[in-house]
């Protein structure tokens, strides 16, 4: 069974696990194991917490969008931002990078998406947003 699925949220904290909650019930009826979830749930709220506090830096009354696509049984998420977007991917991308230090932020969310999911694509452009693409 395929299937399809897009929201829209407020760029709030205490929409992560409302993104959370949503990719679980997404993908209940696949019969996922209990690990399956739990990696499911930590690599959506990586990405949204990446869009609100580096995307939009805390700023409360943007949109983050999540689209959900089941096809062929491979899951697609896309989490997206309109916020500041970042100048060098590849940079960002490494492990322990982070510009925010002084949130006690490690710079570990890109390797944890990359860790559990089989392909992560990024895109962003500089003060117009972020994109990121997962599959499993
Ligand atoms: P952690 O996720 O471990 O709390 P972190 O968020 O800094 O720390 P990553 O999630 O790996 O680490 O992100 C690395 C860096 O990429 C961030 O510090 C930030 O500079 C940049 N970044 C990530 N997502 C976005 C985004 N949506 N918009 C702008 N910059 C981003
Ligand atoms: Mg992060």
């Amino acid at each position: 069974m395929n299937n399809h699925a897009a929201f829209k949220f407020r760029s709030i904290s205490d929409n992560e696990a409302f993104a959370r909650m949503v990719v679980a019930s997404f993908v209940a009826s696949y019969d996922p194991t209990i690990g399956e979830l739990t990696d499911l749930k930590t690599v959506v709220s990586e990405a949204v917490t990446n869009a609100i506090i580096h995307g939009y830096e805390g700023r409360d009354d943007q949109w983050v969008y999540m689209t959900l696509t089941m096809e062929d049984n491979v899951l697609s998420i896309e989490v997206k931002d309109e916020g500041l977007g970042m100048s060098n991917i590849e940079e960002a991308r490494q492990p322990l990078f982070t510009t925010k230090p002084e949130m006690e932020r490690s710079g570990m969310g890109f390797t944890i998406m990359e860790h559990f999911m089989d392909s992560v694509d990024v895109s962003s452009v500089h003060s117009q947003g972020t994109t990121i693409r997962m599959s499993k």
